[in-house]
Formats: structure tokens, C-alpha cells, sequence
């Protein structure tokens, strides 16, 4: 009962300080499916309404000020409205928004993207992380002449037919621990997908399944941070991966399209040291316009594209030119700067170990996981090391403390998942702190009540 009244007064001080957002977002809903172009911003009681960003601040049209820890779920690696990308569109938008005609900024921009990744020679650029991954199993299929894609359980790729699969996990249909079962993560999806897919489980047995399926498995693709859980893969789990595929003739890609040009210039691959035949990209490398990007070996692409039978490589949006000015920027900044990745390391470990040694002095279950600047909350005991480990947690407190994290000025998306950008400073980093520590107790305390 008392937590029931503790949500309710929550959700009333929310609703109060945004009503101009609960307009917007009642009539939203007569019109855009859910009110949302994205079910990933859905919020209680309602999302706020951005009205404006500037470097680590978020503010909505009520006029409340937040500290930004979505940073469009890890696009702006330099903030709002950086001078170095603010000056790159302005100067882009004087000349023209888009040719329908190649440009030179894609060959600025293509040349300090293969600079960077270790697996790329080249690169083909598209307009969304979802792009990239499809466009990537394309590649994988035709340059082997395979057709199964494996991916790994929990893991995100997107929102296309072959990706979305077993990414949310239900304990009444997921299988076991070794043999883990495929589940569309959408309707509309063709049951008939599912025999192009395999689902690996996030232990070794998923070395057994490569090895028995080798013979009709094109590649396999993982998130070497599993973006559900924000759980880093074991640097030797990876090794072992490179190995497998290796040895069984399958191609290994990475996501990167959140580790990429995040957690260094090279990424996951210079992060762990393993080095996939290619890797897909998207969000902080358009510098806050829509982009995608595959990454592999010029022996690789032309393979694939000098052919018989080319892939297709197309896109009215493709290499658009005001995305590859902001990306351009981004990715010189970075480049320029590389000092910001080791600051913002510090930034997330400190934000972590903080909250990590709190919970444990106080003998609360939740534990930060993550690495560098990406961090998630959950509220058990640890270890959580695999996608499963979060089914084991009270949801309902875990909504409860992402209402106190908003009550009190930090923007997260709905499932935590807290990212940080050049832009926080260390007082914005002690706020975001202290603001996990008391959420943590009030909603912990609010379980107790109720119980
Ligand atoms: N892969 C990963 C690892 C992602 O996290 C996402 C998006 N969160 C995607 C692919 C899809 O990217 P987009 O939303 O740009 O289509």
C-alpha cells in the first residue's frame, strides 16, 4: 500500500511539473502509433517533450532542466550542440542539405573512420544502426555463400526482420541456459525467419552450436557490450569467439553501433583487442544525425561488390551530406582529443564504484554494471553476467527508481541505462551520483513497505 501511494505521489509531481508535455503527449497519441516515434521513449506518466539541449542539459517545453544521461541513447559523445559540429552543419548548410550526387565529405569522412577501425579498409555508410546490421548480414551472406546468421541471446540489432529475435527475454519460452530459443521480438515478423537465424546462448555452449552449424553458418554477430544489461563480454569469451569462428570458416562481426568510437577511436576491437572481419556502426559517428556504417576489409567489400551479383548499396539518405558534416566534426574532434575517452572512463568507473561500494555498505541489492562512459543499474545481488541474470530482480522497484532518478533532474530512457558524454563536468557527475544513491534508497525503502 505504501509504496502504491509512494508511486502515486511520485507520478503526481511529474505529471504537475509538466503539463505542457502531457498535452503534447495526449495528442500525440491520436496520431503517431503509441504517441511515440520510439517505443524505447516511453516514460511514466508521460515522456517529457524536449524543447532544447546545450552540452550536458536537457530542457523540456515546462521549462524543467534535467541533467542529459540518455544522450540520445549514446549519439552525442560531445554533448548538445557542440562549437566544432554546430560550426560544421552551419558551413554545410550554406552550400546545400543534400546533391543526390557524391561529395567530397564522404571521402573526408570514410578516410577517418578507416583510419580508426582496425577491421576497416573500407566502408559503406547508411542511415541507421538497423541499416548497418542488415546491410552486414548481407554482406556476411554473400561473401560466404552462407545464409544462417547466429546471434546471441539479449542481444540488439536493430528493429529489421533478421535482427529481432530473443532480445527480450520471457522465462516461459526462452529454452534452457545451452540451448536457448529463438522468439520474434515483434508481430509481422515471417515465422519462416527463424530458419535463418540461430540463437546462441551467452556461455560456452555457444561454441558447441558455431562448431555443429558451421557448414550453413555465414557469421555471427555480437554486441561486445550487451547493450540489454550494459554487460561487458569477457575479454577471453571474445578471444575464444575469434578463435571458433575462425577455425569453422564463419565470419565474426560486431555491433559497434553503440561501442564504436566510444569506448576509444577503435572502438570495442581496440578495446579487447580482438579484431572481427567486420563491424557495424551507427549512432555517436553521425554526431546527431541519422547514420550507419559497415566496416570490413577492402578484400571483403570488393568481394562483395565487384562480383557477378553485387549487393545492392543504396539509399536516397545514404552519405548524406549534413550527417557526414556533423560526423566528420565528431569524429575529427575525437581524433584530435583522444585524452576525452581516458576522462571519460575515469567519469563512468568513478560513477560506478560510488554507487557499487553505497549499495554494499548499506547491504542494498543492486549493483552498476558497465564499462567506460556506458552504465546500467540493477537491483539484485551480483554478478549479472548474462542477459538472465536481470530477469531475477524486482521490476517493479526498478520502475520506482527510474521515477526518483526523474524526480530528481536525471534524464535516463526507461530501462536504465545511463550514458555519459564529454560534455558532463565533475559536478554534473556528482550530482548524477548522488541523485542514483537516493533514488536507490527511497525506492529500496518503498519495496520494504510494501512487503
Ligand atoms: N545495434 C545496436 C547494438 C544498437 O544498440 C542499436 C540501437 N540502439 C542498433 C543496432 C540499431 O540502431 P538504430 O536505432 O540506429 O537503427
Amino acid at each position: 500500500m505504501h509504496q502504491q501511494r509512494e508511486r502515486k505521489v511520485l507520478l503526481d509531481s511529474l505529471r504537475e511539473r509538466t503539463p505542457a508535455s502531457e498535452r503534447c503527449y495526449m495528442k500525440a497519441r491520436t496520431i503517431l502509433p503509441g504517441g511515440l516515434s520510439s517505443g524505447a521513449r516511453a516514460f511514466d506518466p508521460h515522456p517529457f517533450y524536449a524543447h532544447r539541449g546545450q552540452g550536458s542539459r536537457i530542457w523540456d517545453i515546462d521549462g524543467n532542466e534535467y541533467l542529459d544521461c540518455c544522450m540520445s541513447f549514446g549519439v552525442l559523445i560531445l554533448g548538445h550542440r557542440h562549437p566544432a559540429v554546430m560550426e560544421a552543419i552551419k558551413s554545410q548548410s550554406e552550400r546545400g542539405l543534400i546533391f543526390g550526387a557524391p561529395h567530397e565529405m564522404e571521402i573526408k569522412f570514410a578516410q577517418k573512420f578507416v583510419q580508426c577501425v582496425p577491421c576497416a579498409d573500407m566502408v559503406l555508410i547508411c542511415n541507421s544502426g538497423t541499416e548497418a546490421t542488415m546491410q552486414g548480414i548481407r554482406i556476411m551472406r554473400a561473401f560466404s555463400g552462407k545464409d544462417k546468421i547466429a546471434k546471441f541471446e539479449g542481444g540488439f540489432h536493430g528493429w529489421h526482420d533478421y535482427a529481432l529475435w530473443s532480445h527480450n527475454l520471457h522465462p516461459e519460452k526462452m529454452g534452457t541456459p545451452e540451448r536457448p530459443t529463438l522468439v520474434p521480438d515483434s508481430a509481422g515478423i515471417p515465422d519462416a525467419v527463424k530458419e535463418t537465424m540461430l540463437l546462441l546462448p551467452y556461455n560456452e555452449s555457444a561454441f558447441t552450436l558455431i562448431e555443429e552449424h558451421a557448414c550453413e553458418l555465414a557469421g555471427v554477430m555480437i554486441e561486445p557490450i550487451l547493450g540489454v544489461g550494459c554487460i561487458p563480454v569477457e575479454k577471453s569469451f571474445l578471444e575464444r569467439l575469434r578463435q571458433v569462428t575462425r577455425k569453422a570458416g564463419v565470419l565474426l562481426l560486431f555491433d559497434e553501433v553503440v561501442t564504436g568510437f566510444r569506448l576509444g577511436l577503435g572502438g570495442a576491437q581496440e578495446y579487447y583487442g580482438v579484431i572481427p572481419d567486420l563491424a557495424t556502426y551507427g549512432k555517436a559517428i553521425g554526431g546527431g544525425f541519422p547514420i550507419g556504417a559497415v566496416g570490413c576489409s577492402a578484400e571483403m567489400m570488393s568481394e562483395v561488390i565487384d562480383g557477378d551479383m553485387p549487393i545492392s548499396v543504396a539509399g536516397t539518405f545514404s552519405g548524406n551530406p549534413m550527417t557526414l558534416a556533423a560526423g566528420n566534426a565528431t569524429l575529427g574532434f575525437l581524433r584530435d582529443n583522444p585524452q576525452m575517452y581516458d576522462e571519460m572512463a575515469a567519469k563512468g568507473d568513478h560513477m560506478r564504484s560510488s554507487f557499487n561500494e553505497f549499495a554494499q555498505q548499506k547491504g542494498l541489492p543492486a549493483i552498476m554494471t558497465g564499462a567506460a562512459s556506458l552504465s546500467q543499474v540493477h537491483l539484485r545481488e551480483p554478478p549479472v553476467s548474462n542477459p538472465r541474470d536481470m530477469l531475477d530482480q524486482d521490476h517493479k522497484t526498478l520502475h520506482d527508481f527510474q521515477l526518483y532518478l526523474r524526480y530528481n533532474g536525471i534524464f535516463t530512457p526507461r530501462i536504465h541505462w545511463a550514458v555519459l558524454s564529454a560534455a558532463h563536468s565533475d559536478e554534473d557527475l556528482e550530482w548524477a551520483i548522488r541523485a542514483h544513491k537516493v533514488s536507490l534508497e527511497a525506492s529500496i525503502k518503498a519495496q520494504a513497505a510494501r512487503s
